[in-house]
């Protein structure tokens, strides 16, 4: 055996040496340029003017952007400079209520919800609160599995102002028409009184007067509409039953179902007070029952019922009547829509009802949804919860 260095050996060292130093400059120059995209992606995450939180499946924060922080610091209470999402002065646009913990858009994200502009106002008092838009998506892992949300804010509050300036310019422009149109209506049926008109001008006088009855209701809907925008800014809570409202709301249209040959039922169960504006939600269920009334042809069947579950109060309007499409649900909330069906048809509407409801329901704290299917009819449930009333006493 020979003495001295195994040349052959060292030089494969040698060799192994010289593919560590290269793997390990690689992983360096690799390690250097994953550095200087996280930077990147940090600088344009901070610079853009949305807010933006990413979370983990379990809820704890993982990101937030600069204009977050800014936001978040708008709605920390006074001496809690780093509170939890809870803790935030958040509240339902237009409404003086504090929003719930299970309504805020990142406990919703936490829950797995995906959506689009959904509004909150954020801020020390709701008066100078900002309104802000947020939208949530949910992140999916390489493996497909979901490792936690992205939840986007933007300021809407500049455009939230215009939209209020433009509709106090039609609550105004409405009211100023209603008085004279009031009038006009009131001398066209003393002119049709009169027994000495010609056939023609009765006529005459007959058709001018329905165009201005028309006119004088659609004024009266935007106005209403208008009262209803500012009211839930001034909500009246005071101790009061979801049934009790139910039931009024049933008598004053139990007239109008009985000249229309549809059936009136009633399925009401005593409900437990809750702080309400009985006034502002008498409005609301009405809209319900009148709309299911106008969408049943004659025949069919309108039930109101209410029922008390674990966690919240429910009042639904099932009508048997024309029904609405999947797809039509989406938009039925929003301002002026009406469907096809409805639009093809004769029976009279602007659109405003459901969206106005919606604005009542929602300030109340409470929410609204439909289920329906062409044809066979539909069901609008409105849902209180009763988790949530020490939120809305607190108004
Ligand atoms: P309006 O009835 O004055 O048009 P709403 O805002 O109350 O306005 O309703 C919006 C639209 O929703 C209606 O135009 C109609 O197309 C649809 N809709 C509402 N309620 C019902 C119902 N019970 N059945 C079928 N369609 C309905």
């Amino acid at each position: 055996m020979p003495c001295g260095p195994d040349l052959g050996a060292l030089t494969v060292m040698d060799g192994r040496n010289q593919q560590l130093a290269e793997a390990l400059a690689e992983q360096e120059s690799l390690l250097e340029s994953a550095a200087a995209s996280e930077r990147l992606l940090e600088n344009v995450i901070d610079s853009v003017g949305v807010g933006i939180v990413v979370v983990d499946r379990d809820g704890h924060d993982v990101l937030m952007n600069r204009a977050q922080r800014r936001i978040h610091q708008l709605a920390s209470p006074p001496g809690n400079d780093d509170p939890n999402e809870s803790q935030l002065l958040l509240w339902h646009p237009g409404s003086a209520l504090p929003m719930p913990p299970e309504q805020r858009p990142v406990r919703r994200a936490v829950l797995q919800e995906t959506f689009t502009n959904s509004l909150v106002a954020m801020g020390q008092t709701q008066r100078e609160a900002r309104v802000l838009s947020a939208s949530a998506r949910q992140v999916i892992d390489h493996r497909g599995e979901r490792s936690g949300a992205v939840v986007v804010f933007s300021d809407v509050t500049s455009y939230i102002d215009m939209v209020r300036s433009q509709e106090q310019f039609v609550a105004a422009v409405s009211h100023e028409l209603r008085t004279p149109l009031t009038s006009v209506i009131g001398y066209l049926e003393l002119a049709q009184d009169d027994g000495d008109l010609s056939r023609e001008t009765a006529s005459y006088l007959q058709v001018a007067q329905r165009n201005a009855d028309q006119l004088l209701l659609i004024v009266q809907d935007l106005l209403a509409d208008q009262v209803a925008r500012s009211g839930t800014e001034q909500l009246t809570l005071r101790p009061a039953r979801l049934s009790e409202i139910a039931q009024q709301a049933a008598e004053s249209v139990a007239l109008r179902a009985e000249k229309r040959g549809i059936t009136l039922e009633r399925k009401i169960v005593e409900t437990p007070e809750l702080p309400l504006d009985a006034q502002r939600l008498q409005q609301a269920v009405g809209n319900l029952l009148s709309n299911a009334l106008k969408y049943t042809p004659r025949g069919g069947t309108v039930c109101v019922h209410t029922a008390v579950e674990d966690h919240h109060l429910e009042l639904a309007v099932t009508d048997t009547g024309i029904g609405i499409s999947d797809q039509e649900q989406t938009n039925l909330f929003t301002d002026y829509y009406r469907t096809e069906t409805a639009r093809n048809s004769d029976i009279p509407g602007h659109g405003i009802g459901l969206s106005l409801t919606r604005r009542i329901v929602v300030a109340h704290g409470g929410q609204i949804s439909v289920t329906s299917r062409p044809g066979e009819g539909s069901t609008f449930t409105i849902r209180f919860g009763l988790d949530e009333v020490e939120w809305a006493d607190r108004a």
